[in-house]
């Protein structure tokens, strides 16, 4: 029985500390706040209870004093509770309340500090808070103000202080934020920001000066969450603003994708992309009497080549040697074939290499190929999807090669659709729409209501075709890679 207070960072899911991303591996329960991002909830396992205290009936946080009771009612089950709060647990969080209550009821607790978005904001727009020549100190504010009353501020004691001035919690009062310090003796072309989505991939910034700020914070509809920054450091933004120069900034992506499947959706946002996941498809092993795999590794001895077809069949494969324990070496006297570089890559990681990869990324350039290699006499030993793409056996038998197509898994439709997805699918709220495979096309065609307007960006020709056959506008990757698509996307 613990509580751990677990600062979640700013939102960016690579500035979760290892430390709270450990702690959330062991949870039980996590109660979280507004401002934790859907990426961080993403690492959480399916398997603790995810309780959302940032919204309640009408939209209106838990009161702290159930959410108080929450934390003991399950901390007293014997539970591992994680109290999960947006940036540093004690940087205007209530984290130092809620260590209290617990202390009063002797349960025990750690804390897991945060990147507090206070810091985060200014390094995400490249503003360093401290400068040697312009500003030796920096100040965290809350701009908060109870019943909507001004905030309680003293901007002369801040004013004189000559450092930089961080506002949290600052969009509503913003007016009054700027007007205050310059009453209070602060130069009217002080430069100030405004840092909105610190961190993720909506992120938008704003620059002027103490007097300006306001006025384009509302021209440019500027929402919480946001940070405002005031001081002579915030001119350095114009240079130092690394991330607005991603490639992909402002562009905003649905990836339609198999479950798991992160390596696209990780790529484009290391480039700045917005990246919204659809994950539609779960692969599914093959089991009991639907699975010959076993069946047929009895006679492997007859087969002269092992083919795979996709990364996801390889791990099958070798994860039913493992649970089967089955020696790695009866395999030794095949020769392996991939359908690409991804393919080969997850055969490499299981310490072999590829006899043959052809130059086209596809099944039908793998049967090509293969119909030249394969001698008189060699069996393949196909090991793929069940109902997978035909081209590759219909071009094998044409030429008369001998191979036996063993299903290993299948690809079951999974896909949650949420009203939020719905209508941004309706609305085409994206620049692209991406899909690795013909079947994700599928999965979205269920949900699409109009395709002519939507800009597809598909890994190879079959992808490609079936995202034509629906009438939209097709980016077809030059290979059938994950970095080809990347690749297209950038240009
Ligand atoms: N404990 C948090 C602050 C909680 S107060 C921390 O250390 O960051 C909530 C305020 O934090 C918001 O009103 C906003 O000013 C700021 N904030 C939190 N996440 C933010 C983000 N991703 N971008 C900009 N501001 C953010």
């Amino acid at each position: 029985m613990k509580v751990t207070l677990v600062g979640a960072g700013p939102g960016g899911k690579g500035l979760l500390t290892l430390k709270a991303f450990e702690v959330l591996q062991t949870a039980d329960v996590v109660l979280y706040d507004r401002f934790v991002s859907e990426d961080i909830l993403a690492v959480i396992p399916d398997s603790a209870e995810k309780i959302d205290v940032g919204k309640h009936a009408g939209n209106h946080p838990v009161p702290q004093d159930e959410i108080n009771e929450l934390l003991l009612e399950k901390a007293r089950q014997g539970k591992n509770v994680v109290r999960l709060k947006g940036g540093d647990p004690f940087v205007f969080a209530r984290g130092g309340e809620e260590l209290e209550f617990l202390a009063e009821n002797n349960i025990p607790f750690e804390v897991v500090p945060g990147v507090s978005s206070a810091i985060a904001a200014a390094v995400y727009a490249g503003i360093p808070l401290t400068h040697r020549d312009y500003a030796s100190s920096f100040h965290i504010i809350t701009a908060h103000a109870k019943n909507n009353e001004k905030p309680d501020i003293d901007f002369n004691a801040l004013v004189k202080l000559n450092g930089t001035l961080v506002f949290l919690m600052g969009v509503a009062a913003i007016g009054d934020i700027c007007e205050g310090c310059i009453s209070a003796g602060m130069d009217k072309d002080m430069p100030a920001a405004i840092v909105e989505n610190a961190t993720v991939n909506s992120q938008r910034k704003f620059l002027g000066t103490v007097a300006t700020l306001p006025k384009i914070a509302r021209a440019n509809n500027v929402k919480s969450p946001a940070v405002i920054i005031i001081g002579k450091v915030c001119r350095f933004s114009a240079r130092y603003d690394w991330f607005s120069r991603k490639p992909l900034r402002n562009k905003r992506i649905l990836v339609v994708r198999v479950k798991g499947a992160s390596k696209l959706s990780d790529s484009l946002r290391e480039l700045g992309c917005d990246v919204i996941e659809m994950p539609c498809l779960r692969i599914a092993p093959l089991t009991g009497s639907g699975c010959m795999l076993g069946k047929k590794l009895e006679n492997i001895k007859d087969y002269s080549w092992l083919v795979f077809t996709s990364g996801a069949g390889v791990n099958i494969f070798f994860d039913y040697l493992i649970e089967n324990e089955i020696d790695i070496r009866e395999l030794s006297h095949l020769k392996i074939a991939c359908v690409g570089v991804e393919t080969k890559k997850e055969v490499n990681k299981h310490g072999i290499k590829a006899d043959y990869v052809p130059a086209e990324y596809n099944g039908a350039a793998l049967a090509y190929g293969l119909t030249g290699l394969v001698k008189n006499g060699e069996k393949l030993f196909i090991a793929r999807a069940k109902d997978a793409d035909k081209d590759l056996t219909h071009i094998l038998a044409n030429a008369g090669v001998v191979f036996d197509d063993v299903p290993i898994y299948e690809k079951i439709r999974d896909m949650k659709k949420t009203d939020t997805l719905v209508s941004a699918i309706a609305r085409n709220d994206f620049d692209f729409v991406a899909f690795t495979s013909s079947s994700a096309v599928e999965c979205f065609a269920e949900i699409a209501t109009q395709f002519g307007k939507i800009k597809a960006v598909c890994i190879g020709e079959k992808t490609a075709s079936a995202a034509r056959s629906y009438g939209m506008e097709v980016y077809a990757s030059k290979e059938a890679t994950i970095m080809s698509m990347v690749e297209k996307l950038c240009l």
